[in-house]
């Protein structure tokens, strides 16, 4: 659970209300503020130690959506809930603003408030904040460098499929490190951050995508079609102003197009740097597709997309799940839809886990699915065994692309 929230509500008996309801759910520390401008005063004063701001919509002095606007133009990092039940009208002004200024909506909240829907919306606004627990056993230096010099990287693959053909579009590859006492395989979060701490992701990099070239050609000939790779890296490889040349050499050895490759880079950590901005661009003029990765987590207003040269973007996890009854994040769906549509960008919804959310998206909209409820991330001989199976069940992947 959040350990502090800041409540915005000029009725003494709900913010008492509001209070005890936290109290009851785990929150440590909470402040009653009567209107907008206290609440932002009190953030304003320490704007990293604030993980939540509940807010009324109509208060004296400033109301909610002028909170919101505020924080977005400051330094406050957490969530906000609109504690009201919304109009459309209001719904959509209030998406427009956390898009265009730095601010994270988490929902709304009818009055009286709702404990599991208070529940769900803390704990979306938690993991916005990438507050989650990470009880992480991080590998040490050595034991990272020790299975990258025993070529012990092993690709996992997650497709990417069309939500209303079910044709596969491409294949998301995510990094995997195979364990030398025959358990399971580890996992990124245990070494990523260790490789981008001991400056050795580039070097993880490369070997991942070597290993993934290698078997590219056959992937394609089990699979009959040829989708399109997809690779993390880290925002700190934009640094490197050689990183855009080494990546293209790669593909060329491979003999592969660089058309087919896609770099996914997170949105979670700031890109604002000369360096990073010319390197995006550098990998466009190299012909590699670039995906911007997490939104909704990070910080991109409207306005940076217009800017960085990407053509996908991919919606997190953290806005799909429970979409079917989450009026913002319909809202912000549908606005990313129309901006992925103005700029020409694929867009994609990942972390799909329930049929009930992949259903809404279906009926709604058309983009690029990923989640576990398609196929969790197999090795390459179970994903070509996955891709059998799934021609069995949606006898409409035959139809090339989509309407
Ligand atoms: P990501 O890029 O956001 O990748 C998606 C992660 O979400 C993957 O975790 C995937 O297994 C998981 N996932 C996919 N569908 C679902 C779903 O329906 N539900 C849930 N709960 N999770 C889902 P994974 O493979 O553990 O990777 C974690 C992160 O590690 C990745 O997040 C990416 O940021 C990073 N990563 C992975 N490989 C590399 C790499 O080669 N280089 C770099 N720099 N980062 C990498
Ligand atoms: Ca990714
Ligand atoms: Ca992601």
């Amino acid at each position: 659970m959040i350990r502090t929230a800041i409540i915005a509500e000029d009725s003494k008996s709900l913010q008492d209300l509001l209070v005890h309801q936290l109290q009851t759910l785990g929150v440590q520390e909470t402040l009653c503020c009567n209107n907008g401008e206290e609440a932002l005063q009190a953030i304003q004063a320490n704007p990293s130690h604030w993980e939540c701001v509940i807010t009324d919509l109509h208060m004296p002095v400033m109301d909610g959506l002028e909170l919101l606007e505020a924080l977005g133009n400051g330094n406050y990092r957490g969530g906000v809930i609109i504690a009201s039940s919304l109009e459309d009208r209001v719904v959509q002004m209030a998406v427009e603003i956390a898009l265009s200024h730095k601010v994270h909506l988490v929902g709304s909240l009818a009055k009286p408030f709702n404990t599991l829907e208070l529940t769900r919306l803390l704990q979306k606004s938690r993991e916005i904040k990438g507050l989650v627990p990470l009880e992480v056993k991080y590998l040490k230096q050595r034991e990272l460098l020790d299975s990258i010099s025993n070529n012990r990287i092993l690709p996992y693959y997650q497709p990417k499929v069309d939500n209303r053909t079910g044709t596969l579009i491409g294949m998301e590859v995510l990094c995997r490190l195979d364990c030398p006492q025959g358990h399971e395989v580890i996992t990124p979060d245990r070494f990523i951050p260790v490789a981008e701490k001991f400056d050795l992701i580039d070097l993880l990099t490369r070997q991942l995508m070597e290993q993934t070239l290698k078997d590219y050609k056959k992937l394609c000939q089990e699979l009959g079609c040829e989708p399109k790779l997809a690779f993390n890296i880290s925002p700190l490889q934009l640094h490197n102003p050689k990183f855009p040349t080494a990546m293209g050499n790669i593909c060329d050895s491979a003999g592969i197009n660089r058309g087919q490759i896609i770099f996914e880079v997170t949105e979670r950590q700031i890109m604002n740097e000369k360096k990073q901005l010319i390197t995006l661009d550098r990998l466009r003029i190299h012909g590699f597709g670039l995906s911007l990765d997490d939104f909704g987590t990070g910080f991109t207003n409207i306005r940076q997309l217009r800017e960085f040269p990407f053509t996908e973007v991919k919606v997190d996890r953290c806005l799909i799940k429970n979409i079917n009854k989450d009026r913002v994040s319909q809202v912000i769906l549908r606005a990313l839809s129309g901006i992925a549509e103005e700029f020409k960008m694929a867009l994609v919804a990942e972390g799909i886990e329930e049929p009930s959310d992949y259903n809404y998206i279906a009926e709604n909209f058309h983009l690029i699915a990923q989640g576990f409820l398609i196929s969790r991330p197999k090795s390459i001989d179970e994903i070509i065994r996955w891709h059998h199976a799934w021609l069995k069940t949606h006898p409409l992947t035959a139809a090339s692309g989509a309407d």
